[in-house]
């Protein structure tokens, strides 16, 4: 039995992540910081079958002590600062988790156990001004926040670290990837929320930034995927995951409220407080090479990840509100 030790077990990848992992048959750990709150509600159906170590990756004896107390075959790193208006209020902090905490997990690999296999979830927004479409491997870099230069640093320390003591270390530019798990503040999350309350009558209206700015977006438990298989190649590599398809926010917009049955120009009011200092305005994966090596491919359309986020936020509103679902609304595809 293998064991992979996943850091940000409790975010939205790494609840997917350690699902595909379990069914597998790995032995799971997840590195989890201490919270005040409960946050483990995106595994709250796995924590009989995961087991949870409390560290922070931003403390480096934390770590070495984890990775050598776990004797992992695989580390997933996906513990981040991921919210890029954060990274602007939050530079230095979003610097030190999301970037220079990197070299923490490698140090442990290099130190105990250089066959350790290790994944850094790197992100399209390290292409930020894009100088290419669509954007591949080979395309340069112009990170255009915080939190995609820390990425950066992530990415780099990670290809640093193969190059220089033979790890088996592999970057995932991953790009944007969402499912119901997605954090609310994020704007595929915000908007099946949002669409799915206005339906309800729970809410009128919503206050979106740039409508015109775009973005790949795929399903997140397809991306997870992606992630395992580049830890099983021979040869550590860095892959592209993308759809190549590109939608901007009124497209979103357009397909979770339609879905519904809405209007979104008469419930969306533009306001200025999301927009950001730097914007990445396109963003268009090409991911030829996870298809051709990996064998990799998306399995759900940006309609259907819509789709199915605003049914789910159906349901988590409805329920919240005590509106029964199924009587209310007429449309059958939402009924489960
Ligand atoms: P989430 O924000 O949902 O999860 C981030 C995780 O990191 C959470 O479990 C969080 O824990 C944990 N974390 C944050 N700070 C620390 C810390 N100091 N020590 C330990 N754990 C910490 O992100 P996603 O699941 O969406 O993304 C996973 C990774 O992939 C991230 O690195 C993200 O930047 C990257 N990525 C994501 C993309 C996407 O579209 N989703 C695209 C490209 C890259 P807590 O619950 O305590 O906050
Ligand atoms: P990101 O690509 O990692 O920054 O993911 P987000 O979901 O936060 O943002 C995607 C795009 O949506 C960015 O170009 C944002 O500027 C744009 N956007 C427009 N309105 C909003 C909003 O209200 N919230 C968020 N989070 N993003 C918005």
């Amino acid at each position: 039995m293998k064991t992979a030790l996943i850091t940000g077990i409790t975010g939205q990848d790494g609840s997917y992540l350690a699902e595909f992992l379990l069914s597998r048959g790995y032995r799971v750990v997840g590195l989890r910081r201490r919270t005040s709150t409960d946050n483990c509600w995106r595994i709250a159906h796995l924590l009989d079958q995961v087991e949870l170590v409390d560290c922070d990756i931003t403390d480096q004896a934390g770590v070495i002590r984890t990775v050598e107390k776990t004797e992992p075959d695989e580390i997933y790193n996906l513990a981040a600062q991921s919210f890029v208006p954060t990274s602007f209020h939050e530079p230095f902090a979003t610097g030190t988790v999301t970037g220079l905490s990197v070299v923490n997990l490698l140090e442990a690999v290099r130190i105990l156990n250089p066959g350790i296999r290790f994944y850094q979830a790197s992100s399209s927004e390290m292409f930020g001004a894009v100088r290419e479409s669509p954007q591949r491997e080979t395309t340069p870099f112009h990170p255009r926040s915080p939190y995609g230069v820390a990425k950066l640093y992530g990415h780099w320390i990670t290809v640093n670290y193969r190059e220089s003591y033979g790890i088996h270390a592999c970057s995932g530019i991953l790009f944007n990837h969402e499912s119901p798990r997605r954090g609310p503040e994020f704007v595929t999350r915000k908007v099946s929320i949002a669409a799915a309350r206005i339906k309800l009558g729970l809410q009128a209206k919503v206050p979106i930034g740039n409508l015109k700015a775009s973005r790949d977006w795929g399903f997140a438990g397809d991306y997870v995927r992606a992630m395992w298989l580049m830890l099983q190649q021979e040869d550590p590599r860095d892959f592209v995951v993308a759809t190549g398809e590109s939608h901007t926010i009124e497209e979103l917009l357009e397909t979770a409220f339609s879905f519904l049955g809405l209007d979104w120009r008469s419930h969306v009011v533009q306001d200025p407080r999301f927009f950001r200092p730097s914007e990445v305005d396109f963003l268009l994966g090409d991911a030829t090479k996870a298809r051709e090596k990996l064998g990799w491919e998306p399995t759900v359309t940006f309609e259907e990840l819509v789709r199915m986020m605003v049914r789910a936020d159906l349901k988590d509103q409805a329920e919240k509100a005590g509106i029964p679902v199924n009587q209310s609304l007429t449309l059958p595809e939402l009924v489960p």
